[in-house]
């Protein structure tokens, strides 16, 4: 048998990259993604055996339904048994700016609620039983934005938060079944991992890279290697716990002149 993730977001960007770690190492992948462009070539880019797309808002509770249903047939139809190793929760509106407060429509406000917190909600309560069926994992990927802010990010902010929240409490609520864990990025660089016609290959400047203690901005394989550490057996330990993964950019203190 092998090992399934289920990945939200998992078309671009830190989804992208941590579809392709798994796939490279052996797992079977499902991509739930609500931009079908991405979607269309991340299938033909990819063309594997072991990935299946489904193209979903992930805070639509019906589309959620009906891809959790496309899963099991998926699996039924590989002969594999039911089951998920790996809920990624990652999907959501990657701008954290939503402006300034007097001018942020509630509408706005519901939809980073939705794509992030909502969409987590959704999916790990649909995962909920096929989790259960191997010890499976949620990672919810949240943001250093969880912790500090820059002006005008409050549904962001709020998601994330949010986000950390439903960590420890699902983490009470599904052990020693389920283990739920969230991984805080800092600032990960996902040009190369976008569509075709929004790829792009930044250079970073010595500013961008020495605010990072280790020297440079983030990649996606560095969050990849972390949800697939807190998959694995080695994580038995581990759970309702953030994780930064930010280059030690949060521990840097600042004074101003
Ligand atoms: P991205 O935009 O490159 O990828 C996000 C993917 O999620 C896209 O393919 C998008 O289509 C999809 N998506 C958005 N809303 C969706 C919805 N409602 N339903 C289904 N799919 C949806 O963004 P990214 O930078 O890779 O971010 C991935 C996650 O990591 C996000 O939750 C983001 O907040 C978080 N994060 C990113 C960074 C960073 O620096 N890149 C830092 C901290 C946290």
């Amino acid at each position: 048998m092998r090992s399934t993730a289920l990945i939200t977001g998992g078309a671009q960007g830190i989804g992208r990259g941590t579809v392709a770690f798994l796939l490279d190492r052996g797992w079977r992948v499902m991509v739930l993604d609500c931009d079908h462009q991405a979607l269309e070539e991340l299938a033909a880019e990819r063309r594997d055996d072991a990935l299946r797309v489904a193209a979903v808002d992930v805070g639509d509770e019906d589309r959620v339904a009906e891809a959790f249903q496309a899963l099991r047939a998926w699996q039924e139809q590989d002969g594999q048994p039911a089951g998920l190793d790996l809920l990624m929760n990652n999907a959501g509106i990657a701008d954290p700016v939503s402006g300034p407060l007097e001018s942020l429509s509630l509408e706005d406000w519901r939809r980073w609620q939705d794509s992030h917190l909502t969409g987590a909600f959704l999916c790990s309560r649909a995962a909920v039983p096929l989790l259960r069926a191997r010890q499976g994992v949620i990672v919810n990927i949240a943001s250093t934005r969880a912790l500090q802010s820059e002006p005008h990010c409050e549904a962001y902010a709020a998601a994330k938060g949010g986000l950390l929240a439903l960590t420890h409490a699902l983490a009470i609520s599904l052990g020693p079944d389920i283990r739920v864990n969230a991984i805080c990025p800092g600032w990960i660089e996902t040009g190369p991992w976008q569509r075709r016609a929004r790829r792009s290959h930044p250079q970073h400047s010595q500013t961008d890279r020495r605010q990072h203690p280790v020297g440079r901005v983030g990649v996606p394989e560095d969050i990849a290697a972390t949800v697939a550490f807190l998959a694995s057996d080695q994580a038995g330990f581990i759970t309702g716990q953030q994780f930064t993964v930010d280059g030690g950019m949060t521990c840097k203190m600042i004074y101003q002149d």
